[in-house]
């Protein structure tokens, strides 16, 4: 059956139409930098609390600094979203949560860490029950302060943004499927197994 005439595809041949746009995106547009801007200006963080630098994520997203303008929507749905920002202490309890979290989180994804306890535990240097945010999670920035002021995560956002770009991470991570630069992290049975065992 000729479905095309003219230099048109006719609806119904999705097989022609496919492919007339995979070579006219292949062909005609950078398709890696197109990944990396639309990925930096679509960072979706979860909505997962750890501790109380939660306050500034809020006011980060309030009418005065409005991190939506910088392309950021925070959800609730871990499955729709890609980026999570541990907002300070993280205990063993919370870590197994965080990790399960982070598994949900679909490719490419990112983290941020805010707070001085996220950094070297802060306040809580010295506790028994905390777990550094870089053994549970691949960081990518993290926000110095306790806490940290709105301007501050909104910068750290805007960072990101630009490390995505410039290390061309997101379109590397579709076309790899994973990212080379990640630190080993403790398996999610050990983390979870704090969570039951540690009361
Ligand atoms: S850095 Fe300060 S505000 Fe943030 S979690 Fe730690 S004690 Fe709380």
């Amino acid at each position: 059956m000729a479905l095309e005439s003219e230099g048109k595809v006719y609806l119904g041949n999705v097989d022609v139409a496919a492919k007339r746009a995979r070579d006219l995106l292949l062909g005609k547009i950078p398709l890696d930098k197109m990944v990396d801007w639309a990925t930096s200006f679509s960072l979706w963080p979860v909505h997962l609390t750890t501790s109380c630098c939660s306050t500034e994520f809020a006011a980060t997203f309030a009418p005065r600094i409005d991190g939506e303008q910088f392309g950021a929507l925070p959800w609730v749905g871990p499955r729709q979203t890609n980026l999570i920002i541990i907002e300070g202490t993280v205990t063993k309890k919370m870590a197994c949560a965080v990790r399960l979290t982070w598994e949900q989180m679909p490719h490419p994804k990112f983290a941020i860490a805010m707070g001085a306890c996220a950094l070297d535990g802060g306040l809580f240097y010295n506790s028994y029950n905390i777990v550094k945010p870089w053994q549970v999670l691949p960081i990518d920035i993290y926000i110095p302060g306790c806490p940290p002021r709105p301007e501050g995560v909104a910068r750290a956002i805007v960072e990101l943004q630009r490390k995505i770009r410039s290390k061309k991470i997101a379109s590397g991570w579709v076309r790899e499927g994973w990212r080379p630069d990640r630190e080993p992290l403790i398996p999610t049975e050990d983390l979870c197994g704090w969570a039951v065992k540690k009361v």
